[in-house]
């Protein structure tokens, strides 16, 4: 979808144009915020702008009952720290590409690795958006971290095995260090030469061990044909990834619009003619 947390300039591109997404509204109008504080509204302005964007979009809404929720937005959206955060990609190096390619472990893990890499770039890029901090040091973990790295790994466990079953082993063979309160210390990382080059742009967070599968040369793995971003293949007519597949289904649908438009039209002057 939008890439959350990664992506907010894209959701609120999206909550623009097409109003709230979920049920969670509070989350998406601070989202909404975020992005009018980026483009330099004040808080007045701000205020106005939510207002508005509720009335067009809540059926119910009420300036008295809603009056707490939108306190509660504006407070955030007022914190110097809450601003919106747009990564539109993320590289990675000839070096460190090559450097998990050349451990002696089987794919599954080397893909691992591979997304707690892009990840921890991700999560600095993140902080330094967020805090204005730069952390030099490279650590995993930490909230609804776990749950993160499983889905967007795309590693499949076989039975009896999980997350934190595959870390511990990775642990035993020094690619990691598993640290106090669920923090995990991405050791590897430390081990690669830093440069400049890139071998590859990530855009997709949500898929990012789909991208080590297609540089693998993996079966089931292709590129979108739209825009070239790693999908899964699930059949035959797999072409295009589910932001492609929308866009390209929606201009069908105004294509096919058209056309049946055009042709009563033909007939409505053919009907003429021969009257
Ligand atoms: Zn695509």
């Amino acid at each position: 979808m939008y890439n959350y947390p990664y992506k907010e300039k894209d959701y609120a591109e999206v909550l623009l144009k097409k109003g709230f997404t979920s049920n969670h509204i509070n989350h998406e109008l601070k989202i909404l915020g975020k992005y009018y504080k980026s483009v330099g509204k004040d808080k007045d302005e701000i205020k106005e702008l939510i207002e508005s964007f509720c009335k067009k979009y809540l059926k119910k809404y009420n300036r008295v009952t809603h009056f707490k929720m939108l306190n509660t937005v504006l407070g955030y959206v007022e914190k110097e720290e809450n601003v919106l955060v747009q990564i539109d990609s993320v590289n990675i190096t000839n070096n460190e590409v090559e450097y998990i390619g050349s451990l002696d472990i089987d794919h599954m893990y080397k893909k691992l690795l591979f997304t707690l890499l892009v990840l921890d770039k991700l999560n600095k890029r993140y902080n330094e958006i967020r805090k204005g901090t730069v952390d030099l040091e490279h650590y995993f973990g930490g909230g609804a971290k776990y749950r993160e790295l499983s889905s967007t790994s795309h590693v499949k466990f076989k039975r009896s095995q999980n997350i934190h079953i595959i870390i511990g082993e990775l642990a035993k063979l020094g690619l990691l260090e598993i640290k106090n309160k669920g923090f995990v210390k991405l050791s590897f990382v430390y081990e690669i030469e830093e440069s400049a080059d890139v071998k590859m742009v990530i855009k997709d967070f949500q898929n990012i061990g789909l991208y080590y599968d297609l540089h693998t040369e993996q079966d089931k793995v292709k590129q979108c044909e739209c825009c070239e971003t790693p999908i899964k293949v699930k059949s035959n007519r797999s072409k295009y990834c589910d932001n492609c597949s929308v866009e390209i289904s929606n201009e069908k649908n105004k294509e096919y619009a058209r056309k049946s438009m055009k042709k009563a039209r033909n007939k409505n002057v053919k009907g003429l003619e021969k009257s």
